[in-house]
């Protein structure tokens, strides 16, 4: 709860610590539900999986009970992820995507897939004001330093004067949103009428290789930069289509 202190200290602000895998019994009525559970760094959602694709399916069904329940809005936060490895560039909204079933981002990239599928269900069986954005990297304050992914790994090496990690030869393309930007998106698709997915991203695209050079100059660090395996089904870039948005 270490980042939500100053929350904390507001009478009208309640803290429930529950897995929404569990059925969440709230009496009183709710208007809007944001639904951001389930951890999105690669080395946090594979460490459990199961757990992961129960969050993003039977959580989802329970939030969406939940919603149904309340007649309230409800928001999905889906991910660029369900874009796979894409095949076309950038992705806009009426790609399918290109993700491998099996594979160890699966539970992920499939997991949400679902719950965007469950979305679309409730919204089309009971008129539920569903909302879907596909969230595209994100980084900013407040990220735990273990987060595992790239923009943390990168300033955490830098100023300690570690060698920065890049994995494969760094030519993988992302785009980085920063979290203020996000949270205007998040709270500006609530409040619109479009039941579809809309992607939530910064479409200014760079390759790892860069992104070092740029975090090594930013914190004028000595470090070296060194290239690991590149892990199994790293997508080679991605790039998000905001027109939509
Ligand atoms: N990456 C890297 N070094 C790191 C962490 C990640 O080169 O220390 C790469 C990773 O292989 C991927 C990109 O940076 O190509 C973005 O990875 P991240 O885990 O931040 O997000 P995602 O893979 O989910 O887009």
């Amino acid at each position: 709860t270490s980042n939500i202190q100053n929350l904390l200290r507001n009478d009208n602000f309640k803290f429930f610590n529950h897995d929404i895998v569990k059925v969440f019994d709230y009496k009183e009525k709710i208007d809007e539900i944001y639904n951001l559970a389930c951890p999105a760094s690669p080395p946090s959602y594979q460490r459990d999986p199961i757990q992961t694709l129960k969050t993003c399916t039977i959580g989802t069904f329970n939030i969406l009970e939940l919603a149904l329940k309340n007649r309230s809005k409800v928001l999905q936060a889906s991910t660029s992820e369900i874009y796979g490895d894409p095949l076309t560039h950038p992705q806009n909204e009426n790609y399918w995507g290109n993700v491998n079933p099996i594979g160890i981002r699966s539970c992920y990239d499939e997991g949400k897939r679902c719950s965007e599928t469950l979305f679309m269900d409730y919204n089309r069986k009971f008129k539920l004001e569903t909302k879907i954005v596909r969230i595209f990297n994100t980084y900013g304050k407040n990220m735990d330093k273990n987060d595992g992914r790239v923009i943390s790994n990168f300033i955490n090496q830098a100023i300690k004067n570690n060698e920065l990690t890049i994995y494969g030869d760094g030519s993988q393309t992302r785009s980085f949103l920063f979290i203020d930007d996000l949270i205007d998106g998040l709270l500006l698709s609530m409040r619109n009428n479009y039941f579809s997915p809309i992607n939530l991203g910064n479409p200014n695209e760079i390759n790892m290789n860069d992104l070092a050079d740029l975090i090594l100059r930013l914190t004028k660090s000595s470090s070296e930069k060194v290239f690991l395996p590149l892990p199994f089904d790293d997508p080679t870039r991605r790039k998000p289509d905001i027109s939509l948005a």
